[in-house]
């Protein structure tokens, strides 16, 4: 049997496997690679923790299955919610190392014009413990890398957020922006992107579903041919200098390189790039910033937006975000030259679950030591 993910025990990790992997095993081990369907769909669209639980399958196959296979879901070892509705989540894995994923719910959304819009339900899910990319700005970046994780660790987080949802509610977006960078740890990445984007595995579509990157730009080309899922890129800067100043591992990558490939990148129709800027006030916020932003995007019109990020200030780094109408000019500035420009509104401030701040244990800036964690309840936070 050739050599498949296995799990402390020895068995074959039946949660990192796609269905097409799945029938293979099956067909291996009796000759039946059609059961793979019907199989799948209880690994993931059923609560099983053991193929005994498969009601319309013979008991022979069940415990043969049993035997070669096994089921391992994440131990949940706490939740944070935070005043505005965002949950942190914290997950031990069979090691004892931890990770950490987001919800932010956005719920009773209106549009512009004021009408009623579907509620969003995102997730931030983790792909690595640590991170190995040792950006200036977070804190994940201080942990190293420890380890990639599995694909079942990756999508296990996805399955059991959406099953502590109440009744009807539903994941809506998925955003692989939480620990690691996630095309640093690809092949498992995107075995788990097969396993959310089957029909009866996790059922997610492509179009709510965001790779985000430092830009690593063999991995984005690769990750753009087999897969239509949506790229996001941390740019945080706009020379080259300062771009190795806040992201020492883009080294290797220049921005114009960067850029290059940006204007060429297959993409899912009707798609845009996403350009993640972290705001940091007297380094990437001055006016003259915006101004090279601009030449840094007007090639990409029209399959590029960006996304300003003001810093979320916290103990451990000496950075300030930039004032909020410094902020509104820079987004502007962007605007008047027909560049598509979002600010992102910061979530999860208060319990350290903002962008660059998941895995190290971090104080919010409002107090000296980190939130304590709670033991999870259902549905704490998803009110608002
Ligand atoms: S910002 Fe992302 S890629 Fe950079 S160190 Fe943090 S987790 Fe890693």
């Amino acid at each position: 049997m050739q050599h498949w993910p296995t799990l402390p025990d020895g068995r074959i990790d039946a949660r990192s496997l796609t269905r097409p992997q799945l029938a293979e095993i099956l067909g291996e081990l009796d000759g039946r690679p059609d059961r793979a369907r019907r199989i799948f769909q209880w690994i993931w669209q059923h609560n099983i923790s053991a193929f005994s639980e498969m009601t319309n399958i013979a008991s022979r196959t069940r415990r043969k299955l049993d035997a070669a296979l096994g089921i391992q879901p994440l131990l949940s070892a706490g939740v944070l919610d935070s005043t505005d509705g965002t949950r942190k989540y914290l997950w031990r894995l069979s090691d004892g190392k931890t990770i950490e994923s987001v919800l932010i719910p956005d719920l009773n959304r209106r549009t512009s014009d004021g009408r009623n819009a579907p509620d969003r339900l995102t997730l931030c899910v983790s792909s690595q413990v640590g991170c190995a990319m040792k950006c200036s700005f977070c804190l994940t970046g201080d942990m190293g890398l420890l380890r990639n994780l599995t694909p079942a660790e990756i999508t296990s987080q996805i399955l059991q957020v959406q099953r502590s949802l109440p009744d009807g509610m539903r994941l809506t977006n998925i955003v692989m922006m939480g620990m690691g960078e996630p095309l640093h740890n690809y092949d498992q990445l995107t075995t788990a992107l097969r396993i959310m984007m089957d029909g009866l595995g996790l059922n997610l579509s492509h179009r709510r579903i965001t790779v985000s990157t430092v830009g690593l730009i063999p991995a984005m080309k690769k990750l753009a041919d087999e897969l239509p899922v949506n790229l996001a890129i941390s740019l945080n800067a706009t020379t080259e200098e300062q771009r190795r100043t806040v992201m020492p591992l883009t080294k290797r990558y220049s921005l114009a390189q960067l850029m290059e490939t940006c204007a060429t990148l297959p993409l899912p129709t009707g798609k845009r790039i996403a350009f993640e800027y972290v705001m940091m006030a007297g380094f990437n916020a001055s006016m003259a910033d915006a101004e090279r932003l601009v030449a840094l995007m007007t090639p990409l019109v029209g399959r590029a937006k960006v996304n300003l990020i003001p810093y979320n200030e916290n103990p451990d780094r000496d950075i300030r975000r930039p004032d909020d109408l410094r902020v509104l000019d820079f987004q502007q500035h962007l605007i008047n030259h027909s560049i598509h420009c979002s600010i992102r509104t910061t979530r999860g401030r208060d319990i350290s679950a903002a962008c660059g701040q998941l895995g190290k244990g971090a104080a919010p800036l409002t107090s000296s030591v980190p939130p304590r964690w709670v033991p999870p309840t259902s549905t704490v936070g998803l009110t608002t």
